[in-house]
């Protein structure tokens, strides 16, 4: 039987391939435009990395992770995600000691072990940016602004970000004292999960996507009812500063990122048409992560976006351009001297950055017409045993159907020059 790729994997196959390249290019024009630059960090980490970066008690960690053993028996996973590796490279590449903050992208592969559905593949696509030394809610807002404006460039309806605070950890004692009160009596209801969260990590129940535990919290206290002064005034701010950019926000209460060192703001943006897996970026404050993998404290925010799903909310949405053109010149040589002549040529051409192909089938020149129309070609070049005898070049301009004879002497620099000036 033949092999099949991997289950939750894809093969992006030309077609849908200049699909990511304009929006991996859209990306990066807009990093560029805001002042964030690449980082590329290694496909596989010490498992350890994100079992402390992304934490013990998350689903990530616990049930989706690639984790194998080298031939040198360490453990070593996948990356489920980009923070942890970025939070790693500034420590160890030391980012600390240039001027702060620090603004990074990366945008490639992520690993996680999860079952394939619509819009939740195995591997998948993230790009995500992160901002490391800078505390003020400024740098929340740009941030999320960033995405914003990405999606608005791509043309993307029917977006909502939704805004939460999750607080520091001084306030967030306070929230989880109230939370384990108002839960107490009804614990028992709670789902296995949300059971185990409950002494670990309760904040969480509030996230739970199961109805049950849903309906056992409404009307739970919430972090916001808890924000220490700081917490508060940083939310507020963030919140004064998306409204001046004219971000669609929605505060939503039960937004959680459930961990010690996540702090203050946590966002998702959701978008409908696109089904259940609708969250297409989710993102927020880490104060507390740096330091966790053994860094100088550090404040850093950050998010990471499915590209898979931003896909397929710009195909429901139709928002792809149309595809141009690549092809200028299609050289039509028959026979075999004319073959050499024309893959002389035809290599100075595209040595002179002009886009010309050949046929590679040895097809009649009726075919090869054809195939010059359908690539989109504005010129076909012919060189049959006749021409070349005469030492002379047809060129057929395709969208007008007129022919003209040049000297195959000149030939290289006519074309060179309709190409230049974009005829
Ligand atoms: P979800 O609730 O959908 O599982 P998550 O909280 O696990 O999302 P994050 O870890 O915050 O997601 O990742 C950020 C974004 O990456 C998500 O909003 C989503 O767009 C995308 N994403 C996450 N997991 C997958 C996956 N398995 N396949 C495709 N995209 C994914
Ligand atoms: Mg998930």
């Amino acid at each position: 039987m033949a092999i099949q790729r991997p289950k939750g994997t894809q093969d992006l196959l030309p077609g849908t391939v200049e699909q990511w390249q304009y929006l991996e290019e859209t990306i990066r024009k807009v990093c560029r435009d805001y002042g964030y630059e690449e980082i590329r960090t290694p496909i596989f980490e010490a498992t350890e990395l994100f079992q402390r970066g992304v934490g013990q008690t998350t689903d990530i960690v616990k049930k989706e992770m690639y984790t194998f053993l080298d031939k040198g028996d360490r453990s070593m996973t996948l990356r489920p995600e980009g923070t942890a590796s970025v939070c790693r490279a500034y420590v160890e590449d030391k980012l600390y000691g240039q001027s702060q903050p620090v603004k990074l992208y990366y945008s490639g592969p992520m690993f996680r072990y999860e079952r394939p559905q619509s819009g939740r593949f195995r591997q998948f696509h993230q790009f995500g940016v992160e901002v490391l030394g800078a505390d003020q809610p400024i740098v929340d807002a740009e941030v999320i602004c960033l995405v914003w404006d990405l999606y608005q460039r791509l043309g993307l309806k029917g977006l909502e970000v939704h805004l939460n605070s999750v607080g520091c950890p001084t306030c967030r004692a306070a929230h989880r004292e109230q939370l384990q009160r108002f839960l107490t009596t009804r614990k028992s209801e709670l789902c296995q999960d949300c059971q185990e969260r409950y002494e670990r990590n309760p904040l969480r129940i509030l996230d739970c996507k199961n109805p049950n535990c849903q309906a056992v919290t409404e009307g739970a206290p919430t972090t916001l009812d808890t924000l220490c002064d700081d917490c508060r005034s940083h939310f507020e701010k963030v919140l004064s500063l998306l409204s001046g950019a004219g971000v669609a926000y929605r505060v939503d209460p039960r937004l959680v990122r459930g961990l010690d060192y996540y702090t203050k703001t946590a966002f998702e943006v959701m978008v409908e048409e696109i089904g259940a897996q609708s969250a297409i970026c989710g993102g927020g404050r880490y104060d507390g992560l740096v330091e966790e993998i053994g860094g100088p404290a550090t404040p850093g925010i950050g998010f990471a976006m499915g590209l898979e799903r931003v896909l397929a909310a710009l195909q429901v949405q139709g928002k792809f351009p149309d595809p141009k053109p690549k092809l200028f010149a299609m050289l039509i040589a028959l026979g075999d001297k004319a073959q050499n002549e024309g893959f002389t040529m035809m290599n100075a051409l595209r040595g002179k950055g002009v886009p010309v192909r050949m046929d590679l089938l040895g097809r009649s020149l009726k075919a090869q017409l054809k195939a010059a129309n359908r690539e989109g070609a504005e010129f076909a070049l012919i060189l049959g045993e006749e021409e070349l005898e005469r030492q002379v070049l047809l060129l057929r301009d395709l969208n007008s159907g007129e022919q003209t004879e040049v000297p195959l002497s000149k030939a290289i620099e006519v074309i060179y020059m309709k190409h230049r000036r974009g005829v």
